[in-house]
């Protein structure tokens, strides 16, 4: 503001900025409102989080969620894509706006020592018996939906239009979101004008929300090599092709792609996770295979470092003498998450009503990857946002001392339930209010460069 304005400008500013404020307050949920759904919310994070799932087998953490929705007055479908769940609120005329948690957990054995810690075992896809844990948040997450959706359904004066709840299974697996999209999430049920989802972590302390504008996360590629050699006696390696030695080349080589043929500074990683050849020392095997992860966060990096990787394994088998080119497969992959960056802008001054001015930040981009980004590419504008899950105390030591807390899928990984999930719940309402007082065009006008992206 200048100094050179007239007062009666500078009162008018004033009354305008307060105007602002008081609507943008309007929007987040009074403690009131949180403090009667939080026992509710409390109590389904209890529950799942000591009776944790795997992917693609949340049957009885979807009849958990869906039930409670059904309870407060939403529409509920079970079994979309798999144990997806979808529920629908419609409250007048006004955009259709979905939020979603995710329903799986990992296979990780839990060591954080809390009374609530999950004991469960089950057989994974393979049939191995395995540890299971919410040790990515996702519990958290089906919490605050929860919470959301009753405060949602106990204010249908503060919000107008469709509200549409969805959990979604196998995250982990970047499978469940394409799976909910191929059973007809966007045609059985109302297509979302905007999609909004959160991730808890520990990178901030409970209480504060990150947003990134733009390119959330990376893009995930999953590739597999398979390297044919030629058997023979360990002893006699001239009447053999070794595919050791060729997949040891290989990996080095790998390693040049982004330091050699990625422009410095952009964003690459080329790991390779695993490789397995061979049963005994003196045996040269047939053949080795490697898994290699792939994140970018760019499409034109992406495909330098795929066509690379391809490109190499077929060189330096070549190099090697085998007589059969190797097998590349991308197995699976996945999108980085797109936040538009018009909602990005508009939906900060919710959050920081919800939470406080000082405890929204923007923040970089992370290297993780996520399936949200199949309901982005359906052509549906999303705002995907960080909540913090660190014990605010804990926070300021680690930080004192130069460490980090335990990240996501560790198993010792704790978030600050009840600063955290109350935080969830007050960011989730204030977010989808604002979007709900919309109209639908106006929500398209403001994404309209989405379309650019
Ligand atoms: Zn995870
Ligand atoms: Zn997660």
């Amino acid at each position: 503001m200048k100094w050179s304005q007239s007062p009666l400008s500078f009162l008018l500013s004033f009354v305008l900025f307060g105007l602002f404020t008081a609507i943008a307050n309007a929007q987040a949920p009074n403690a009131n409102e949180v403090d009667g759904v939080y026992p509710d919310a409390h109590a389904l994070y209890l529950d799942v989080h000591q009776n944790p799932e795997l992917s693609g087998h949340e049957t009885q953490t979807a009849n958990k969620l869906a039930a409670h929705l059904r309870s407060v007055g939403y529409d509920v479908t079970e079994q979309v894509g798999g144990t997806g769940v979808v529920a629908i609120f419609k409250n007048g005329a006004g955009p259709t706006i979905m939020l979603r948690t995710e329903l799986d957990a990992l296979p990780v054995e839990e060591k954080t020592s809390l009374p609530y810690a999950s004991k469960i075992r089950t057989k994974d896809d393979a049939g191995r018996d395995v540890p299971v844990m919410h040790a990515c948040g996702h519990d958290l997450h089906m919490a605050a939906i929860l919470g959301t959706a009753e405060i949602m359904a106990h204010s249908k004066n503060t919000w107008h239009g469709t509200l549409m709840l969805i959990g979604q299974p196998a995250e982990e697996t970047i499978t469940g979101a394409d799976a909910m999209v191929r059973d007809g999430l966007f045609t059985r049920f109302p297509k979302p004008d905007v999609a909004v989802a959160l991730h808890v972590g520990n990178e901030l302390p409970a209480g504060m929300a990150s947003i990134t504008p733009g390119i959330y996360n990376t893009n995930a590629d999953s590739v597999r090599i398979t390297i044919y050699g030629k058997g023979g006696h360990g002893s006699m390696p001239q009447t053999a092709i070794d595919p050791i030695v060729i997949a040891a080349r290989t990996i080095l080589t790998l390693q040049t792609i982004v330091s050699r043929e990625i422009k410095p500074g952009e964003m690459g990683v080329v790991t390779v996770g695993y490789i397995h050849a061979g049963l005994k020392n003196n045996i040269i095997p047939d053949q080795a295979e490697m898994g290699i992860t792939v994140r970018t966060y760019k499409q034109d990096v992406r495909k330098v470092i795929l066509a690379a990787i391809t490109r190499i394994a077929k060189a330096e088998a070549a190099a090697g003498g085998a007589t059969r080119e190797p097998l590349v497969e991308r197995y699976e992959g996945t999108d980085a998450v797109y936040n538009d960056p018009a909602l990005a802008e508009r939906l900060r001054a919710p959050l920081e009503s919800a939470l406080g001015k000082d405890k929204v930040v923007i923040a970089e981009p992370i290297t993780p990857s996520e399936d949200f980004s199949y309901f982005v590419a359906q052509g549906i504008p999303g705002f995907y946002f960080s909540l913090g899950g660190a014990n605010p105390e804990k926070f300021a030591q680690a930080k004192a001392a130069g460490t980090t807390l335990p990240s996501n899928h560790s198993p010792l990984f704790a978030p600050d339930v009840d600063p955290a999930l109350r935080a969830g719940i007050s960011a989730e309402v204030a977010v989808l209010r604002n979007l709900l007082n919309a109209s639908a065009e106006e929500l398209h006008k403001l994404t309209a460069e989405h379309e650019a992206h």
